[in-house]
């Protein structure tokens, strides 16, 4: 049971492994900075869990040693350090890291090494955040402050609730939020006992996955509840194939699953003051959007021409965000008057196929390769309509940037896109909804199509403009996502 909430507030141990702006490989990074200030404005006391990479603790200022814990096999010693969260001031969010040096303290990535492999110690590296998680969650804490609630994120918490399961004292609720169910955290069978868990564990009923163990598996079976991150991500993985081998457990705790669409950070994502712009802009003086454009296609070497629908594209460059489908349609879509930017990093044949691509269009289409933060908030701003083709989507954030910033999406009906943007019709465009573009068909002619109804809709100025300014009133702040999680909270007390 957890802690009773008497005179305190709600508290909220959310263990993540990723923190926008000192570590982020995807839109992760982006909920762990933004979820918990929004939660912290309704008044729950949430606190964060992260690894002690080196780029958050040269990123975090005044750190203050508060706790330690003694080697336990198969884990080394750690501290826990206190701090807050650069962005926010003495408002901004307290953060726990926990420092491990040879865990965590090295070059490369935070699940890989500089040449994208994975680390062969992620079940130790994780395992051991964690543990440390539900032990702070739990009435063994080495601190006064104790969580109600521990709030997983992804596969790297997923040991949590299993953790807190098996430890019999005072211990908090758990809710593991799924970010993206593709990424299950699979290992041997053996490292379940070498993590400290029961060998009964290693179950069907457990953290058993296909003869291995999943880290994320045992957090959607031992945690008490599960959020997604959007309500329609939360239905299509209770079926194949995007439950990904989970769907049967998804299914029979089909009423524990709450789908709560991702808000974006909109103080950071706001074209009136965005400072990576060339020219800010709001709805009323949207003519200065066209010089963002201008820079953006300057920037690329595409020929500069505002009258030609300019699209962007930023992404991790895998088969998920159907990069491939891209490159089938590339040809066709250099047949058009119509240009593409595409910035992105991932699987190095996508990253080699892109480039070669662009070397066989240029001034038509551009290809950066990388992660380029200050980049991506300009190809918001200067493409004229934004590419999401991708095959899944449990929520997405670039769709929401770009209604922001009044660049149309064109995205792929599925999970958040489904949710978070509307498709132009001329019913939704007489309403009022109107805010991009979907398509059904996950194939080339799919994608061809829609590209075509992009650029129909671009050259009835009328109907661009309504398009624009209805993505640009949308409320995508993190209030409501916020009052959701806090009202899951809530619950799970009683
Ligand atoms: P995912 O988490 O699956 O990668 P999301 O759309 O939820 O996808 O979030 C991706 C986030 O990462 C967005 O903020 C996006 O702009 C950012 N991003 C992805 N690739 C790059 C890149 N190459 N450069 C800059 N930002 C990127």
């Amino acid at each position: 049971m957890a802690p009773a909430l008497s005179h305190s507030s709600l508290c909220v141990l959310f263990i993540t492994p990723e923190v926008h702006p000192l570590n982020k490989t995807g839109g992760l990074g982006d909920v762990s900075a933004a979820l918990p200030v929004a939660l912290r404005e309704l008044k729950v006391d949430v606190r964060l869990l992260i690894p002690g990479y080196p780029q958050v603790l040269s990123g975090l200022k005044h750190k203050r040693k508060i706790a330690e814990f003694t080697a336990q096999a198969p884990f080394p010693s750690s501290t826990l350090l206190s701090a807050r969260l650069p962005s926010g001031g003495s408002a901004s969010v307290p953060v726990f890291v926990l420092d491990c040096p040879t865990l965590y303290q090295r070059e490369g990535g935070s699940y890989t090494d500089a040449a994208g492999h994975d680390w062969p110690d992620n079940a130790l590296r994780f395992g051991l955040l964690s543990k440390i998680g539900a032990i702070l969650a739990s009435d063994a804490s080495p601190l006064s402050w104790h969580p109600h609630i521990a709030h997983c994120n992804d596969w790297q918490s997923g040991l949590v609730p299993a953790y807190l399961h098996f430890y019999q004292g005072k211990k908090a609720a758990s809710l593991m939020t799924i970010h993206n169910l593709a990424f299950q955290g699979v290992f041997p069978a053996d490292t379940v006992v070498q993590l400290g868990l029961p060998a009964a564990s290693f179950n069907i009923n457990g953290a058993e996955y296909y003869g291995g163990m999943s880290f994320l598996k045992a957090g959607l079976y031992y945690s008490d509840h599960i959020a997604t991150v959007s309500p329609s991500y939360a239905r299509e993985i209770q079926t194949a194939p995007l439950g990904f081998g989970m769907q049967g457990l998804l299914a029979t705790r089909r009423e524990d699953i709450s789908g709560i669409a991702n808000g974006i950070d909109t103080l950071e994502w706001d074209p009136a003051t965005d400072p990576a712009l060339v020219r800010n802009y709001t709805a009323s003086t949207l003519a200065a959007k066209a010089a963002n454009k201008q820079a953006l296609q300057q920037l690329f070497g595409l020929v500069v021409d505002p009258g030609i629908p300019l699209f962007g594209l930023i992404s991790r460059l895998t088969h998920q965000k159907g990069c491939d489908l891209l490159l089938q349609v590339a040809a066709q879509l250099t047949e058009m008057p119509a240009q593409l930017a595409v910035l992105g990093s991932g699987e190095a044949v996508l990253q080699q196929q892109l480039l070669a691509m662009a070397k066989s269009h240029s001034g038509k289409i551009a290809v950066r390769i990388g992660f380029d933060e200050r980049l991506s908030h300009l190809i918001e701003a200067g493409a004229d309509s934004f590419l999401m083709p991708s095959r899944f989507e449990p929520c997405g954030l670039n769709q929401m940037y770009s209604q922001r910033y009044g660049t149309p999406p064109l995205v792929h009906a599925t999970g958040g896109l489904i949710d978070t943007v509307v498709d132009c019709t001329s019913a939704t465009l007489a309403d009022g909804s109107a805010s991009g573009f979907l398509f059904l068909d996950m194939t080339p002619a799919g994608l061809l199509g829609a590209i075509r109804r992009v650029t129909l809709a671009y050259n009835n100025k009328s109907v661009w403009r309504r398009l624009k300014k209805n993505g640009m009133a949308k409320d995508f702040s993190w209030r409501s996502s916020a009052a959701g999680y806090r009202k899951i909270y809530l619950s799970l007390l009683s």
